[in-house]
């Protein structure tokens, strides 16, 4: 059977866009991110767009905003157009979750981390997609009418996977490293489409984005892989258009773990503050060949 998505025929300008979230300073790894998607379309003479992904209220810092400009300064990478920010798009986000809702393809989930961390160690066992650990679904057995009385308590709404993959059936995508991908989203479980505190989540929010966007490659670190297989099912949902993916390897520190600011990776500001030549460590990058110590692997 052959997979809407086989035949995504890319035609026109390229449109790449980097999508951090302003959550901690920027570290070599988003370097290589935001690389790779600028380099991706300049190549073309297409368009790189740059897009915040502040839906998190709670750790979403201005100072962090202004830094991620700074660095991409730094780095040499200029953005077209304005900067778009998720936290002036939340109606948008609200409008689609409410076509999902009015289908029947999400429903509230009341449960705490804790309590889902309960239920999965009580279970024989406790598969992990792109959220961590799958949902194991405790609150979607809720009679509708007795969910519906307790909207009032805190929830977050989380998609009906097996519902929505079989309305929307066979599907696949394509990613030019990878190659064709037939899209597993069942994998990923009910995962959450608009969390507690935040009225979206980055599945909905970057899916409708990179539409609204024009976005046509999608041009991210291979540790979102996984996550393709829940846009590429929202896409169909939505009626959205499908862009194809590249999911570029990931910098890896000497010790072959990934870099995060948790193990010491340096940030970009560090980098910039200490008068390291922006442009020239950009260049390193793209060569994969690093000068202090870290390497570059596939994930
Ligand atoms: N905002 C996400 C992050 O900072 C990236 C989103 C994406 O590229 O799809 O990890």
């Amino acid at each position: 059977m052959t997979a809407r998505g086989d035949s995504a025929s890319q035609t026109g300008a390229v449109v790449t866009r980097f999508a951090p979230s302003p959550t901690g300073l920027l570290h070599a790894g988003h370097a290589v991110a935001a690389i790779e998607s600028h380099d991706r379309a300049r190549r073309v003479g297409g368009r790189f767009l740059l897009r915040i992904e502040d839906i998190d209220g709670a750790r979403s810092r201005a100072e962090h905003v202004a830094g991620i400009l700074a660095d991409l300064q730094w780095l040499g990478l200029a953005w077209d157009g304005e900067v778009v920010f998720q936290s002036a798009r939340m109606p948008i986000y609200a409008a689609a979750l409410d076509r999902l809702r009015a289908r029947g393809l999400v429903y509230p989930c009341f449960c705490t981390r804790a309590e889902i961390a309960r239920e999965v160690a009580a279970s024989a066992s406790a598969p992990h997609g792109v959220d961590g650990v799958v949902y194991p679904g405790t609150c979607r057995h809720i009679a509708p009418d007795i969910a519906a009385a307790r909207l009032g308590e805190p929830h977050a709404w989380r998609i009906d996977m097996a519902r929505a993959v079989a309305l929307a059936g066979p599907l696949a995508w394509h990613d030019e490293i990878a190659g064709r991908v037939v899209a597993d989203p069942l994998a990923q479980g009910d995962v959450v489409l608009a969390r507690k505190d935040a009225g979206t989540s980055y599945h909905l929010a970057v899916t409708l984005d990179d539409a609204a966007q024009g976005v046509s490659h999608v041009v991210r670190g291979v540790d979102l892989f996984a996550a393709t297989h829940v846009h590429r099912l929202l896409q169909a949902l939505l009626d959205l258009p499908v862009p194809v993916w590249r999911h570029h390897p990931l910098l890896l520190g000497p010790d072959g773990q990934r870099l995060a600011k948790r193990n010491g990776s340096p940030t970009l500001a560090g980098l910039r503050a200490a008068g390291v030549d922006g442009r020239a460590f950009a260049d390193y990058l793209r060569d994969g060949t690093l000068p202090i110590g870290f390497a570059r692997a596939n994930a």
